[in-house]
C-alpha cells in the first residue's frame, strides 16, 4: 500500500472560460510531461482523471501519490491556467472550491484520535486511514494539508512503536557500588525536619539542611563545571509565553503537563471588589467568580528552562568571536504537573534545576557536549561517589513533541544520567537525575539565530535538577554526614541546625 490522494475541485473565474477549451484542454494534455512533472520520479506523481468547464468555473480531478500531492498538483494547474485564461481571454482566477479531497494512509491499525482540525471523517478499512479534509483557498495555501499528513502518519508511526517508543542505549556506566542505607529518603529528610510538605501538589518546603544540600551541589556545579567550561550567569524568565513554546515547538505537546498561567481582564479594584468582599464576608475564596474575572492563559510556568532564553538571540546575526556561548540560568522554580504517585523528592510538580546551554558551530557544539561528559564524570565519581551511567536516549524534545523514535542525525540526542535508589530494591527503576542533550540546529532555526560567517549554528543544553541529584545522593550515600564522601563534606560544611518544635 502506498499512499494515495484523491482531489476534485474547481477554479472560480471571472467569466465563462467555455471558449478557453482547446486551450485548457492542451495545458492539460501537457501537463503530466510539464508542470506535474517538475521534481518527480518518471511516471509518479499526479494525474488529472478529468476535467470540465462550467459556467463560472473550470472543475478537476486529480489523484496522486506522494510524490506530487493533489492538492500540490492542483495549486501548480492554478498558475498555468491563470496565466492561459488571462493573457488570451481576459479572464481571471477568482479562487478555489474544493469539493472533495480524501487522503488515503496505510495503516495496520484505526487512529485513537476521530477529531482532528480539517477533517471531517476518518474511517479505517484494513489496510489504510483514510481522511476526508474539509479545506478551502486559505487552507491549501497555507499548507494545512500537508500538516494533517505530517499529523497523522505521526500518530501512524507511534501507534506501531506500541508504548515501547522511547529508544535507550548505554552509553557508560560506573562500577557498582555497596549500599550503606536502604530507606526512603525523603520519609528520612521529613522525619529529620529536613523538608516539609507543601500545600500545593508535589512541593516541598526546603529546610535549612536540604538547602545547604542544594547550595553545596551548585557550588560544585560551579567550581567544577561553570568556571573551568567558562560560563556566565543570565536570568531567564520563569513565566513562559505560547509565543516562546510555538518556537521551542514545545507547543506540539506541552499540554498536559504544564501549569497555565491566567493574568486578570483588569486590575481595576471595583472590578475585584465582589470578589475581596465575598471572601470577607465567607471567608471562601470564590473560585467561579474568579473564574469569570480572569482571561485565557497567556502560557505557562517554566517547564523546560532554556526555550525562554532564546528570545534573546531571536532574529539576531551574532558575532562569531561570541561564539561559542555559554550561559547558565538558577533563577528561579520549574513547574510540571506530574502524574500521579509523587510521593517523593524525586518527581515534584515545583523543582529546582540549574539549566547550563551552550550554542556554537556544529564543532563547537559536539566538542563541548564531550568537555562536559567529562566534567560530569569528575563529580559524580570523585566528588559524589555515586553509582551511575549515561544513556542514549530519545531527545529530550522529540520526547515532549510527541515523535519518539525518529532521531536522525547521530551526534544529535539526549544522554539521561540515571542512578539506581537503593531503597527501590534490586530490580528498582534507575532514576534520571539529570541530562545533557545535542539540540542540533532546532534552536537556532526555530528562533531565527545567524552566525555572521554564515556558518551552521547548533545547540545544546544540560538540566541539573537538584531534587533529583539530592535524592540520588541521599538514596545511596544517607542522610548521615558521617557516611558521606570526603570530598563532599568538605564543601558542605557543618550540618546547619533546624528549627525545633515543641
Ligand atoms: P522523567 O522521565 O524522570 O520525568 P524528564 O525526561 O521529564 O524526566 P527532562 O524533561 O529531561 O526530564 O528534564 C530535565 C531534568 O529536569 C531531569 O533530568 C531532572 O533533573 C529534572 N526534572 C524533570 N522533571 C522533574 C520533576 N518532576 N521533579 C524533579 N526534577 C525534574
Ligand atoms: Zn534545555
Ligand atoms: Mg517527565
Amino acid at each position: 500500500m502506498e499512499p494515495y490522494f484523491h482531489l476534485k475541485g474547481s477554479f472560480r473565474t471571472s467569466a465563462d472560460a467555455s471558449e478557453a477549451r482547446e486551450d485548457v484542454g492542451r495545458l492539460v494534455g501537457e501537463a503530466k510531461s510539464t508542470i506535474l512533472q517538475k521534481g518527480v520520479p518518471d511516471g509518479r506523481g499526479a494525474t488529472i482523471k478529468a476535467w470540465d468547464i462550467t459556467g463560472n468555473g473550470i472543475f478537476f480531478d486529480i489523484e496522486s501519490d506522494r510524490y506530487l500531492r493533489a492538492h500540490e498538483a492542483f495549486i501548480r494547474i492554478r498558475k498555468q491556467l491563470a496565466a492561459v485564461l488571462g493573457k488570451k481571454y481576459r479572464i481571471g482566477i477568482r479562487g478555489i472550491d474544493v469539493e472533495e479531497y480524501t487522503v488515503c494512509l496505510p495503516s495496520e491499525k484505526d487512529l485513537h484520535s476521530k477529531k482532528i482540525p480539517h477533517v471531517s471523517s476518518i474511517d479505517f478499512d484494513g489496510e489504510s486511514i483514510n481522511l476526508s479534509l474539509d479545506v478551502g483557498e486559505a487552507e491549501i495555501e497555507n499548507k494545512v494539508p500537508d500538516r494533517i499528513i505530517s499529523l497523522v502518519e505521526d500518530k501512524i508511526r507511534a501507534q506501531d512503536f506500541g508504548g515501547k517508543a522511547e529508544h535507550w542505549n548505554l552509553l557508560w556506566e560506573s562500577p557498582k557500588k555497596k549500599y550503606i542505607f536502604t530507606a526512603d529518603p525523603t520519609a528520612e529528610a521529613e522525619k529529620l525536619g529536613w523538608i516539609k510538605r507543601a500545600p500545593s501538589r508535589g512541593q516541598w518546603i526546603h529546610g535549612a539542611q536540604m538547602t545547604r544540600l542544594f547550595r553545596t551541589f551548585e557550588q560544585i556545579v560551579i567550581e567544577e563545571i561553570l568556571t573551568p567550561l567558562g560560563y556566565t550567569e543570565m536570568i531567564f524568565p520563569k513565566l513562559v509565553t505560547w509565543d516562546v513554546w510555538k518556537h521551542s515547538g514545545h507547543a506540539k505537546g506541552v499540554y498536559p503537563e504544564i501549569y497555565y498561567v491566567c493574568p486578570p481582564k483588569t486590575r481595576d479594584p471595583e472590578f475585584w471588589e465582589e470578589v475581596i468582599d465575598h471572601y470577607k464576608v465567607t471567608l471562601e475564596v470564590p473560585l467561579d467568580m474568579i473564574a469569570g474575572k480572569i482571561d485565557k492563559p497567556i502560557g505557562g510556568m517554566c517547564y523546560a528552562q532554556c526555550p525562554p532564553f532564546w528570545p534573546f538571540l531571536q532574529g539576531k546575526t551574532v558575532d562569531d568571536d561570541s561564539f561559542p556561548i555559554k550561559v547558565f540560568d538558577r533563577s528561579g522554580t520549574s513547574h510540571r504537573y506530574e502524574s500521579g504517585g509523587i510521593h517523593g523528592m524525586e518527581r515534584v510538580d515545583e523543582f529546582h534545576r540549574i539549566e547550563l546551554v551552550f550554542i556554537g558551530t556544529t564543532e563547537q557544539v559536539i566538542a563541548h557536549s564531550r568537555d562536559m561528559q567529562e566534567c560530569y564524570k569528575r563529580i559524580f565519581n570523585g566528588i559524589l561517589d555515586l553509582e551511575w551511567r549515561m544513556a542514549w536516549v530519545t531527545p529530550w524534545f522529540m520526547a515532549q513533541e510527541g515523535l519518539t523514535g525518529l532521531a536522525g542525525n547521530k551526534e544529535i540526542g539526549t544522554i539521561d544520567f540515571e542512578a539506581p535508589l537503593p531503597y527501590r530494591g534490586a530490580d528498582g527503576e534507575w532514576l534520571e537525575f539529570q541530562n545533557m542533550s545535542v539540540n542540533g540546529d532546532k534552536y537556532p532555526k526555530g528562533f531565527n539565530v545567524k552566525s555572521r560567517s554564515k556558518n551552521e549554528i547548533w545547540s545544546g543544553c544540560s538540566g541539573i535538577g537538584l531534587e533529583r541529584w539530592a535524592s540520588v545522593f541521599l538514596a545511596q550515600k544517607s542522610l548521615e554526614p558521617e557516611n558521606w564522601p570526603v570530598a563532599f563534606r568538605e564543601k558542605f560544611g557543618e550540618m546547619p541546625k533546624g528549627i525545633r518544635f515543641l
